[in-house]
């Protein structure tokens, strides 16, 4: 058995690059490493110039614009996976948001609208882009999204983000079970907390991300080129008994409930 990851012939979609520090790209980049043919799909047209800048250099990458929570932007964009790769051997789902002032207040005080978006941005897309592959996904084939412990345990000031979490977990192992019979594995990785554009966006981040690092069993963060290669494990055939997982990728912070003394 070989263990040199190679991905010649194997293409693969990226939903959710926003800058080089996104986890998006820790995962695109060993894809292309590999050899893998990627195309990328990003919010708004603001978020384009970044990402040519990291996809200059790139042979046969592509980009496309697509708001996830639209069907008729997730339509255009599967077809043009369809138009340019024929197939989907690998979809990543690296996509949240949540409204500033439900990550400000108490979680008690979510209004309706604040949890419809936050739950649709961060979980449902992740259905409803996995249903618009399906067709394009073959035996061996596999999605990749990233989730956070604050799904299983209270980090104060993600609230509705935590239940979005939760749901997005729990979304992997229903499709999972729908795509299993076709030879498609589904699996979440839960990151620990890195500095990205979405964690500034939450109130209170760096003391969360100190807490994480003086907590962690492995005494650091974890870091998001591991994300990289967890992703590139759970993506590739190295993955292949895989499936309805969230796995960790934390450096431990999430097995500690203190540091240990000393
Ligand atoms: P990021 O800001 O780089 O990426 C978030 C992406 O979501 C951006 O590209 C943004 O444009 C996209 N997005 C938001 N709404 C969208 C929509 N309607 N349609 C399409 N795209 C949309 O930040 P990140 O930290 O790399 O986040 C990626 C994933 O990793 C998220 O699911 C996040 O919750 C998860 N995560 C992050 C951390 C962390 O500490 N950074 C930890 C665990 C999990």
């Amino acid at each position: 058995m070989s263990l040199t990851v190679d991905l010649s012939g194997k293409t693969a979609l990226v939903m959710g690059v926003a800058n080089a520090r996104s986890l998006g790209w820790a995962i695109a980049e060993p894809l292309l490493a590999a050899g893998c043919r990627v195309g990328f799909s990003y919010q708004g047209e603001r978020l384009k110039g970044e990402l040519d800048k990291l996809l200059a250099g790139h042979a046969g990458v592509w980009s496309q614009q697509a708001d996830a929570t639209r069907e008729e932007d997730l339509a255009a964009l599967f077809a043009r996976v369809r138009e340019e790769f024929g197939h989907l051997d690998y979809l990543v789902h690296s996509i949240a948001y949540a409204p500033r002032p439900a990550m400000e207040g108490r979680f008690i005080s979510t209004t309706s609208d604040d949890w419809n978006t936050a739950l649709n941005v961060s979980a449902y897309t992740l259905v409803s882009a996995a249903r618009h592959a399906e067709g394009l996904l073959r035996d061996g084939g596999s999605v990749v999204s990233l989730t956070y412990h604050a799904s299983r345990q209270v980090v104060p000031k993600y609230n509705v983000m935590g239940v979005a979490k939760a749901a997005l977990e729990a979304a992997t192992r229903y499709l999972a079970a729908d795509l299993g019979a076709a030879g498609v594995r589904v699996n979440t990785i839960s990151a620990g907390a890195m500095r990205t554009v979405a964690a500034r966006s939450i109130p209170g981040f760096s003391g969360l991300y100190d807490e994480a690092g003086r907590r962690a069993a492995l005494g650091r963060h974890a870091t998001p080129e591991e994300v990289g290669k967890l992703a590139l494990f759970l993506l590739s055939d190295l993955g292949s008994g895989v499936t309805g997982q969230t796995v960790y990728v934390d450096a431990g912070a999430s097995v500690m409930t203190m540091p240990l003394p000393g």
